[in-house]
Formats: C-alpha cells, structure tokens, sequence
C-alpha cells in the first residue's frame, strides 16, 4: 500500500493519495483533489452522462500495427533500460501469455495461446453509449 502527501490543487489543503492496496479506488481517492474537493466534483459530474466507452477488440486489417509490428516495437520496449518496466500479471487462463504495450497513444495486446501458438491483436476502441457504433480506436494521452 502506497500512500503519498499531496496538496489539493483546488483549495490548497495537504492529504494523503493511496495509489495502491485496498482503498486505492475509493472514488474520492485522487492524485489532485483532496477527498472533499474530489467527493464535490464526483456529485457535480453524476449529471453528465458517459458519452464513450473504452472496448478491446482485433486490430482491424491493414491496420499499420499488426502482429509483427507489435513484437519488434515489445523488443524494443524491453531492451530499453532507460525506465522500470511493469510487466502484466497473467490472471488468465495457463495456456494464454499477454502482452501489453502503448504505441503512439494507443494500447494493444497480445494474446498468445501457448499451445496452438495462435496469436491475436487486440487495441482499444471508443464506442458510442447512445449509439453503441464504434467511432475511432481509443486513445490515452
Ligand atoms: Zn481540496
């Protein structure tokens, strides 16, 4: 459990942000806002529907990531000793290997079956929450 000091950007009070552990995502547990400031925030946005939602489905084709692109850019990433990598927890079924990884914004995944070796790409897409249409991949910035 990580707890660090922080001071609330809005009404300038000290607080301590838990950025692991149990409790980590209570909704008024916020890198910016002390709980009070954040709590006030979380009631004033209840009234502004979600207008996006984040899913995971195949790189499309032609896409200018696939497969063999991920794994050379994986390579690149893990030879990389300039930062700490993180690496995923498999949760998953045994036989499923994943791999995660940010290019330009955009998160992809591979899943890699260690018995067919089959592998699949997966990325984020932003689908409508009135239209349910999927209208552009996701992008974290
Ligand atoms: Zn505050």
């Amino acid at each position: 459990m990580m707890h660090y000091p922080k001071r609330c950007v809005h009404c300038n009070t000290r607080y301590s942000y838990q950025a692991s552990g149990d409790g980590c995502f209570n909704p008024v547990n916020d890198k910016r806002y002390c709980p009070i400031c954040k709590a006030i925030i979380n009631e004033a946005l209840k009234s502004v529907s979600i207008k996006f939602e984040k899913v995971e489905l195949p790189v499309p084709e032609n896409h200018p990531i696939a497969i063999e692109q991920f794994e050379e850019k994986y390579k690149e990433w893990e030879e990389d000793t300039s930062f700490i990598h993180f690496y995923r927890v498999n949760l998953g079924p045994e036989n499923f290997k994943y791999k995660d990884l940010k290019i330009k914004n955009q998160n992809y995944k591979l899943i890699e079956n260690t018995d067919t070796g089959e592998k699949l790409l997966e990325t984020e897409y932003e689908r409508s929450t009135t239209s349910g249409k999927i209208e552009d991949f996701w992008y974290e910035y």
